[in-house]
């Protein structure tokens, strides 16, 4: 449909103890979520509440996975929209989308917009593929516009995720509008460890099962890679109708995947 394009999700129950690992981040997100719960301590003492907030990282880091827990903490309404997906054929489509968008959220205040792959919106301007593109800048300005007409207590945050903040216009950038940037890095051993007991939760294992040389053995997987990980070990286990997962299961699903991904996605990290 030409018309809506994002999701909204009134109430969120993934909670940071759902994202493994990302201490520094989460350090910086509850601050958000404070802001979102307590507006009234921030604006009493003068203080503008921060309106937008870059997630920046490789792709299946948690990115999503974040902003969700952002959202399911304070309470508040999730807003979340594909960047790529905003934009159309047509010059002006994205542009009525954002502003439908960013209203719809106003009026459900405090909420969060979460903008997935920011970066194939926000671009530097004129840097696109044959120079102007029309659609994509006039979703751009609509962004900045509606981030500068909030007002100053509207309580609506804006987090966007992008693995490419070297290419965003710099007015994105500006003070007001995306001034903080959180790291969401690829996972190191401990993490490693951790994302997979988030995801080995209650699931039959046996106690065979050796989370940290799983971990040993998956150095650059994202944690996207690692939730797959599981996955197929539980897949392995259930072809051959075992009712507990075991190691074994655990090294046919780790060469299953280091095969696929040499072919992929982790010779480019
Ligand atoms: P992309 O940039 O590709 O959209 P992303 O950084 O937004 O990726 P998510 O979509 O949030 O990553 O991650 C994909 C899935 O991987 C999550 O839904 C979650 O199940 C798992 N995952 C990723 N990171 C973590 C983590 N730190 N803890 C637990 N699960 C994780």
């Amino acid at each position: 449909s030409r018309a809506k394009r994002y999701g909204k999700e009134n109430r969120v129950s993934t909670k940071f103890t759902d994202v493994a690992g990302h201490d520094e981040a989460k350090k910086e997100l509850i601050e958000v979520v404070d802001f979102l719960k307590n507006p009234a301590k921030y604006h009493a003492i003068g203080a503008e509440i921060p309106k937008g907030v870059l997630l920046v990282g490789p792709p299946g880091t948690g990115k999503t996975l974040m902003a969700r827990a952002v959202s399911g903490e304070a309470d508040v309404p999730f807003f979340s929209v594909s960047a790529s997906e905003f934009m159309e054929m047509f010059v002006g489509v994205g542009a009525s989308r954002v502003r439908t968008l960013f209203e719809d959220a106003r009026k459900s205040a405090p909420a969060i917009i979460f903008i997935d792959e920011i970066d194939s919106i926000g671009r530097k301007r004129g840097a696109g593929i044959g120079g102007g593109h029309d659609e994509r800048e006039q979703t751009l300005n609509q962004i900045l516009s509606e981030m500068d007409g909030f007002e100053k207590n509207a309580s609506v945050i804006i987090l966007a995720a992008t693995n490419r903040p070297d290419v965003l216009d710099s007015a994105l950038l500006r003070p007001g509008r995306f001034d903080r940037q959180v790291t969401i890095d690829l996972p190191n051993l401990k993490e490693r460890e951790a994302i997979l007991g988030v995801h080995m939760r209650g699931k039959p294992l046996t106690g065979g099962v050796d989370v940290p040389e799983i971990a040993k053995s998956t150095p650059g997987f994202s944690g996207a890679d690692l939730k797959n990980i599981v996955n197929e070990a539980a897949l392995e286990a259930a072809r051959i109708s075992k009712t507990q997962i075991d190691m074994s299961d655990f090294y046919r699903a780790l060469d299953k995947i280091t095969l696929g991904l040499e072919n992929s996605s982790l010779t480019i990290r």
